[in-house]
């Protein structure tokens, strides 16, 4: 299936994702599987939430808890539940915690963080988160049947692309969005994180990773905000999924998780890398 396919369902995308992948009589197992990643992830998200201790190199750990339990100065809690959920979900996974890739680990929290985040705020039961995590993972198999999901293939937008267009699609329909919405929403949110390079510090899945996993999880959300409000990708959808790969295909090895660009090549990320060798 491709997303043009996907954006002319008649009902919700879910649903023929679903109808497309899977046989009827396997369907409610299906289910029952999403239910339970969706437990993983929330169990993620709790861990995160409670705990403040570093990682193995000490860059990160704290950061979810802390903006958790401060004071919220902007008066914007779905904001700060958002990149709360989506730094606690990463800090376990810098942790070495258990987590579920989606689509990989270091871009794991975006899809929590924006999909349970919106739904804890708004009310929304687990029930309902359901099948739009099935909905995000049709879109991301979409995704990676045009480019490497791996920021050594791609940059970062080869991880943190589809992780935010997973979660827009999803937001948005959990939010009542159509089939088209809901693929707009993921077109947008890819779009524009085209050309992002994969540059973690010493070569942890850490340092940009749980901000930028903070950072995207709202651009998510806001993906999904402009779909609902009918706004739409001028781009269609698929030619930006190529659009994508080909600027992944054109970065420097150096920006593609190698740890040897970008901030890793700052005095204080090199500095970080050579401790951890000792
Ligand atoms: S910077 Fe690299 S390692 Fe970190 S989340 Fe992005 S792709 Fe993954």
């Amino acid at each position: 299936m491709t997303l043009y396919e996907l954006m002319a369902a008649p009902g919700r995308a879910s649903e023929a994702v679903l109808n497309d992948t899977t046989p009827p009589e396997e369907q409610s197992a299906l289910l029952t599987t999403m239910r339970g990643r969706l437990g993983e992830m929330r169990s993620a998200v709790r861990r995160g939430l409670e705990s403040d201790a570093p990682s193995r190199t000490g860059m990160v750990g704290w950061n979810a808890k802390t903006l958790w339990e401060r004071p919220d100065p902007l008066g914007a809690p779905l904001l700060k539940r958002v990149q709360a959920y989506a730094m606690a979900v990463n800090e376990e996974n810098a942790r070495m915690g258990r987590i579920v890739a989606a689509p990989t680990a270091g871009s794991a929290g975006t899809l929590p963080g924006a999909l349970i985040g919106v739904g804890d705020e708004l009310g929304f039961t687990d029930d309902a988160l359901v099948m739009p995590l099935v909905l995000a993972a049709g879109i991301g198999d979409i995704i990676s049947q045009t480019m490497f999901i791996a920021g050594a293939s791609g940059g970062c937008g080869a991880e943190i692309g589809p992780s935010a267009a997973m979660a827009a699609a999803a937001v948005c329909e959990l939010l009542g969005g159509s089939a088209r919405q809901a693929v707009h929403a993921a077109a947008m949110a890819l779009m524009n994180t085209i050309g992002l390079v994969c540059d973690p510090v010493g070569g942890f899945v850490e340092v940009p990773c749980v901000s930028r996993n903070a950072f995207y999880s709202v651009h998510a959300v806001a993906a999904a905000q402009l779909a609902l409000a009918g706004l739409e990708s001028f781009i269609p959808p698929d030619e930006v999924v190529s659009a994508m790969a080909s600027v992944g295909r054109l970065l420097p090895p150096e920006l593609r998780e190698t740890g040897e660009g970008g901030l890793a090549d700052t005095p204080t990320g090199r500095r970080i890398a050579l401790q951890m060798a000792k």
